[in-house]
């Protein structure tokens, strides 16, 4: 195992654009700031680099993972085998084109909102909060004040699971509630997206940002380690009311809890494990489950090396 990790990263290193390292951890990368390390963690500067790691993971059969800004996921104690790709900040341009804007995957959601309000280009507000990349928000179809993804996504390209250039336009992103054509398509990496603006006075756009700013600050634990809402909102009901009801807000169990201030997210309270994280997860849900008869369903996303499912309530 060592000698074909040793192989791979040398073979890596040989691709230029591509910063690889052996056994580091991943927990800084992520907004729970928990988890194990990856077998070997790159780092892909250009577009390029990227495509031929994946073309290289193809062949040789390695497997690879993508995380964006790591907000919206949970990666266990044993961490990621294989190759483990971040692509953000690093491949994050933004251009623009009339009333378009052209992202790489790793642009964050908080620059784009930017670049937009600073060219008079509205619709991008509800995103200024999100701490992802436009990657993660596409493939989770992220949303917030009425506004998603789906609104705005004119076409994004990304390499298929052979390693393929490929395009997808409008319809074809299936997108639905916290979902998307990627959500199907693990294998996939999206590369670039183009989204369509509108033209509207800037000052409008940022009393729009401020407003959503306010009202995030006001409700959302912003200063603790979350991954934002930890459950989808089930049909007709609010997942944060119902932890609530079932007297779960600011549950602590070791290390990881239920916040205080709004019982939909999960906080890291400092050094919890991903494995204490997951059973605040599972005790949730059993809390809920055993009250309303509704099995909440996580919207972060388990990724690396789990000898079984956290979340199970058993
Ligand atoms: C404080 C806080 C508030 C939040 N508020 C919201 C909110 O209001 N609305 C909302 O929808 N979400 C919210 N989130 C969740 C999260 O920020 C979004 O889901 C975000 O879009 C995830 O982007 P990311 O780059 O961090 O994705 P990651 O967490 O890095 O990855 C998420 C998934 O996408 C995949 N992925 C990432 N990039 C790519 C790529 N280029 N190609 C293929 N797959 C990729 C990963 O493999 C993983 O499966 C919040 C999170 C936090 C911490």
């Amino acid at each position: 195992m060592t000698d074909k990790l040793s192989f791979a990263c040398e073979r890596l290193r040989g691709i230029s654009g591509l910063k690889v390292h052996k056994n580091q951890s991943l927990a800084a990368w992520t907004s729970f700031k928990a988890g194990g390390p990856a077998d070997l963690l790159v780092l892909p500067s250009t577009r390029d680099s990227l495509i031929e790691l994946k073309k290289t993971c193809v062949s040789e059969g390695w497997p690879l993972t993508i995380i964006g800004r790591g907000s919206n996921i949970l990666i266990s104690d044993q961490g990621i085998r294989g190759i483990t790709a971040i692509l953000s900040p690093a491949l994050g341009s933004i251009r623009s084109c009339d009333q378009t804007l052209i992202c790489e995957a790793g642009a964050s959601l908080y620059e784009i909102a930017a670049r937009a309000a600073r060219l008079g280009l509205s619709g991008f507000e509800f995103a200024c909060g999100i701490p992802g990349s436009v990657g993660g928000a596409i493939l989770m179809n992220a949303g917030a004040f009425e506004g998603s993804m789906a609104d705005l996504v004119l076409r994004t390209s990304y390499l298929d699971s052979d390693g393929e250039l490929a395009e997808l336009t409008g319809d074809q992103h299936d997108f639905s509630y916290r979902h998307s054509f990627f959500s199907e398509n693990p294998q996939a990496i999206i590369l670039e997206t183009e989204i369509q603006l509108k033209q509207e006075p800037a000052t409008l756009i940022y009393d729009r940002m401020a407003d959503f700013a306010r009202r995030r600050y006001q409700k959302q634990p912003l200063a603790s380690l979350t991954a934002g809402s930890a459950f989808r909102r089930p049909e007709g009901h609010y997942a944060g009311k119902l932890i609530s009801e079932a007297g779960m807000k600011g549950y602590t169990r070791g290390r990881a809890g239920v916040s205080d201030l709004h019982a939909g997210f999960i906080v890291n309270h400092g050094g919890a494990t991903a494995r204490e994280i997951g059973q605040v997860f599972a005790d949730v849900r059993r809390a809920v489950y055993e009250r309303e008869g509704i099995l909440l369903e996580p919207e972060v996303r388990l990724v690396g090396e789990w000898e079984d499912d956290p979340f199970t309530i058993g």
